[in-house]
């Protein structure tokens, strides 16, 4: 009989190692709280207006739809009873012969409060829309007061000089020469 597999998370690692599994041992349960993957390495265009979400989200079941002994559920992960061999989570309880975590990480402020509790963070797709909603608020005050009024708005901070920020950092410097003054015809972007 086939031993069950429950895997947490369909990121890069979820989603890998359910493909990886061979069929004839295994019956697989994938399980996360989103019912769609998303492609992180983009999410910083997200951010930035450049593309819509539904370019880098993909639907969890149509990823496994030819892989019959592969199950999805869409479903918070609450807690782990190892004696039990279960799992409780939002949507029930699920029994598994094997365990796999794979739910990815939580961006490190390196004991910053001051930077948690002001700074969006950019891991999901809801922290880019809620950055790209944010700029675009913004812009929305500034045409309707002084710059003398609104200076800082006119400012962005990124925090972290990785790839992602590099990369977000690049990608406000290209909307704000291409893209923003064509909307925003009463800004002064030299500011
Ligand atoms: C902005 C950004 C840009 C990046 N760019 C690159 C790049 O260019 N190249 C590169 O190689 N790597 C890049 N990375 C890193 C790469 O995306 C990660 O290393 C990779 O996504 C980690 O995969 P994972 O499966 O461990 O976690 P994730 O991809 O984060 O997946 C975790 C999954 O677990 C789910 N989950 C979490 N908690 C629960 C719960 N309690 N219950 C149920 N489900 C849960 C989540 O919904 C998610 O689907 C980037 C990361 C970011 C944030």
């Amino acid at each position: 009989m086939n031993k069950t597999v429950i895997i947490i998370g369909a990121g890069f690692a979820g989603i890998n190692l359910a493909r990886k599994l061979d069929p004839n041992f295994f019956d697989v349960l994938l399980i996360d709280k989103n019912n769609y993957h998303q492609f992180q390495p983009l999410l910083y265009q997200v951010a930035t207006a450049q593309i819509e979400p539904t370019t880098i989200s993909f639907p969890i079941r149509y990823i496994f739809r030819k892989d019959k002994h592969i199950s999805i559920r869409l479903a918070k992960a609450l807690s782990i009873d190892t004696q039990e061999q279960s799992i409780e989570t939002d949507n029930g309880t699920f029994k598994y012969d094997y365990l796999v975590l794979a739910m990815g990480g939580k961006t490190n402020f390196f004991g910053h409060d001051e930077i948690s509790k002001y700074a969006i963070s950019l891991k999901t797709t809801m922290d880019a829309l809620e950055i790209r909603n944010h700029i675009l608020e913004n812009f929305e005050a500034i045409v309707n007061h002084t710059y003398e009024k609104n200076e800082s708005l006119y400012n962005i901070v990124v925090v972290g000089g990785g790839p992602t920020g590099v990369e977000l950092s690049g990608a406000f410097a290209e909307i704000k020469r291409d893209i923003l003054p064509k909307d925003y015809h009463s800004v002064d972007f030299s500011k």
